[in-house]
């Protein structure tokens, strides 16, 4: 079970599971596959891309150059091989987080805290409570058993960028106002996720997966099982069009591929998440508060369906009537005089994603 606490007087406890994914395993499996599968590696840094017109190449910074009818770039956020037609806007997600060894914690071992929003243990730190108020952070916890709990300060959503300063000292004041003594720190973590933002253009020669290729859903930062989950699709659309039968080439290849990773009604449907970004990023603690409160009361398909991407455009619109109809008066309020602009800019570009 999944515990939220909306403020110091309520809390919800919700029938979701998470876990927590070991990443060593994790990328030994990935690359276990590649190799029973024949993968070829290379291990050099990229340095640049260079496009015919049926063909592309990469060269490496050891000199080494590779052809290949396809370049799948996969190498993060801050790529430069892969373009954009418009400016980057992100939103930022940026987190403190630690596995510590603790003397002991409050969590129930058999729930996932997914956010606590309480603002108690800044009672005595008036620049922290007021810097909280208008940016908020919550508390994440994932406990493993009475000693060992895996922690995080997290910002969902800024822009500019909270400070990461400011995120570890929440965090300190949270866990010492909770008892929580850390005796080592087994694995720490600095987060930073951009999220939202335009799509790359599409379709352009290099293909992209990824954090560069926008799947990063924009109102929550995950992307590791979306990815997962359309690898395969991708992966399906390349072996189409590269397959002896097909010999798919230069740019009906590249339409192709991108279409198949961003297939117009999702590209519609990121737009909705985008929206839902922007109204994240106008709202105080308060405003926070009430959203969350709202949204954990919709029907568990809607917010299921909207934290792992599943939902469609038309389901999208129903958990956006159906929060509306949820929220507090204050809530309601909120949306409608923080929201028209980013909700003019996102029915602006679906209009454009229609023509
Ligand atoms: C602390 C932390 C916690 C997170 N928690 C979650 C979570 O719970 N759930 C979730 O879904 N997401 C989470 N994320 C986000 C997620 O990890 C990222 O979205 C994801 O790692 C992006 O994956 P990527 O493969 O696109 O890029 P990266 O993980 O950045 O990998 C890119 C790789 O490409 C290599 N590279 C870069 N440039 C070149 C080049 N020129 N030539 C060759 N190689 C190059 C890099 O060295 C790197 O190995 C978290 C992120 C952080 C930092």
């Amino acid at each position: 079970m999944t515990t939220v606490h909306v403020n110091d007087h309520k809390t919800r406890y919700l029938d979701r599971p998470y876990g927590r994914v070991n990443r060593n395993k994790l990328k030994t499996k990935l690359m276990e596959s590649c190799v029973s599968n024949g993968v070829k590696f290379h291990k050099a840094r990229v340095w640049k891309v260079n496009h015919e017109e049926f063909d592309s190449s990469i060269v490496c910074d050891d000199g080494y150059e590779i052809k290949a009818s396809l370049i799948v770039d996969a190498s993060g956020f801050g790529s430069t091989f892969v373009e954009y037609d418009k400016s980057r806007n992100h939103g930022y997600q940026i987190a403190h987080g630690i596995l510590a060894e603790v003397e002991s914690h409050p969590f129930d071992l058999d729930k996932m805290l997914l956010m606590d929003w309480r603002d108690s243990h800044l009672g005595n730190e008036p620049e922290l409570r007021f810097g909280n108020s208008k940016t908020p952070t919550f508390l994440y916890a994932m406990p493993f058993d009475s000693n060992l709990v895996f922690l995080e300060e997290t910002s969902l959503v800024s822009r500019p960028v909270l400070s990461y300063m400011e995120v570890k000292k929440r965090m300190v004041a949270r866990l010492r106002h909770m008892g929580i003594r850390v005796k080592r720190v087994l694995e720490d973590e600095k987060c930073l996720i951009p999220m939202g933002g335009p799509l790359p253009r599409i379709p352009q020669s290099v293909m992209a997966v990824g954090g560069t290729s926008g799947i990063v859903h924009p109102s929550t930062g995950y992307m590791v099982a979306r990815t997962m989950a359309l690898a395969p699709v991708l992966a399906g659309a390349i072996v189409d069009c590269l397959g002896s039968t097909r010999m798919v080439r230069g740019r009906p290849l590249h339409r192709r591929v991108w279409n198949e990773l961003w297939p117009l009604e999702r590209r519609r449907v990121r737009e909705f998440y985008s929206f839902g970004m922007e109204t994240l990023l106008k709202l105080d603690l308060n405003g926070t508060r009430s959203f969350f409160d709202a949204f954990f009361d919709l029907n568990p398909y809607y917010w299921h369906g909207f934290l792992s991407s599943r939902l469609s455009l038309g389901e999208l619109a129903m958990l956006s009537l159906s929060l509306f109809g949820h929220a507090s008066n204050s809530s309601k309020l909120d949306l409608v005089t923080k929201c028209p602009v980013p909700l003019v800019k996102m029915m602006g570009h679906l209009a454009l994603e229609t023509i």
